[in-house]
């Protein structure tokens, strides 16, 4: 039986046996529940798969070289690790609601609160990742809400952050009308990310030089494949291996 599973027999047994208790009580426990998952994991890790992975997380432990640098969504049912099969150190990663980067603004000091373009700037200038890759999902929260209307959203933050999605509401119909609208706002919302990552004097200066590629990935949570961006045809491609072989060899 799953994790997942045994968490619903729990959940029901909780509901019949804590039917009369208060609702802070359930979530306590509940929120144990949760964590308790995470903590079986750490000692089936210790247990069963530290052993595979001691010799390369030592060989880590010099240093990383990672292959690119990957902007993505925080929801976590975007597990890159899983749908692209990447081991620790294959990936400098960036997340934020929407797989967002706030574009460069010139005429401003350093924005305190822009971890987006921190962690690009040292991902090129440190580590010398020549690949950026920026991928979106379906069924994207911060798509719905961009379609809803920000001014919905009653959390400040989170309402001002997404205003860096905005831009691709106006392209709604023209790019993929076969698509819902919330996941065709987020592939647009990829190829406008992918603009404002190239506002950035370091990543104009990278391109200019032939030292840098940006990549656009779309995963559809419903089937878990891959799409990739065909800029030339201003579409995206589902990645099998005839479009690896075209584009990759
Ligand atoms: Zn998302």
């Amino acid at each position: 039986m799953s994790y997942r599973s045994n968490l619903s027999v729990s959940l029901r047994d909780l509901n019949e046996r804590e039917l009369f208790c208060d609702t802070s009580l359930i979530l306590v426990t509940l929120a144990d529940l949760f964590m308790k998952k995470l903590v079986d994991g750490i000692l089936e890790f210790r247990k069963n798969l530290r052993p595979t992975y001691r010799k390369l997380f030592s060989e880590l432990a010099l240093g990383q070289s990672p292959y690119a640098l990957f902007i993505g969504c925080s929801d976590s049912r975007v597990a890159v690790n899983v749908f692209a099969s990447t081991d620790p150190g294959d990936l400098f990663v960036s997340r934020n609601v929407g797989n967002l980067v706030p574009a460069y603004q010139e005429d401003e000091s350093p924005n305190l609160g822009n971890a987006v373009a921190a962690t690009m700037e040292f991902a090129l200038h440190n580590l010398k990742v020549a690949d950026i890759i920026i991928c979106g999902h379906s069924e994207c929260g911060a798509m719905h809400a961009l379609i809803e209307g920000r001014e919905k959203i009653k959390t400040p933050n989170l309402s001002a952050w997404l205003s860096h999605g905005e831009s691709g509401l106006v392209k709604l119909g023209s790019f993929n009308s076969k698509l819902s609208k919330q996941n065709e706002l987020s592939q647009i919302n990829v190829l406008e990310q992918i603009e404002h990552l190239k506002t950035y004097p370091i990543v104009r200066e990278r391109i200019k030089t032939g030292t840098l590629k940006i990549h656009g990935w779309w995963f559809d949570l419903k089937t878990a494949d891959v799409y990739a961006l065909n800029a030339k045809l201003n579409r995206f491609e589902l990645f099998n291996e005839e479009l690896v072989n075209r584009s990759y060899s």
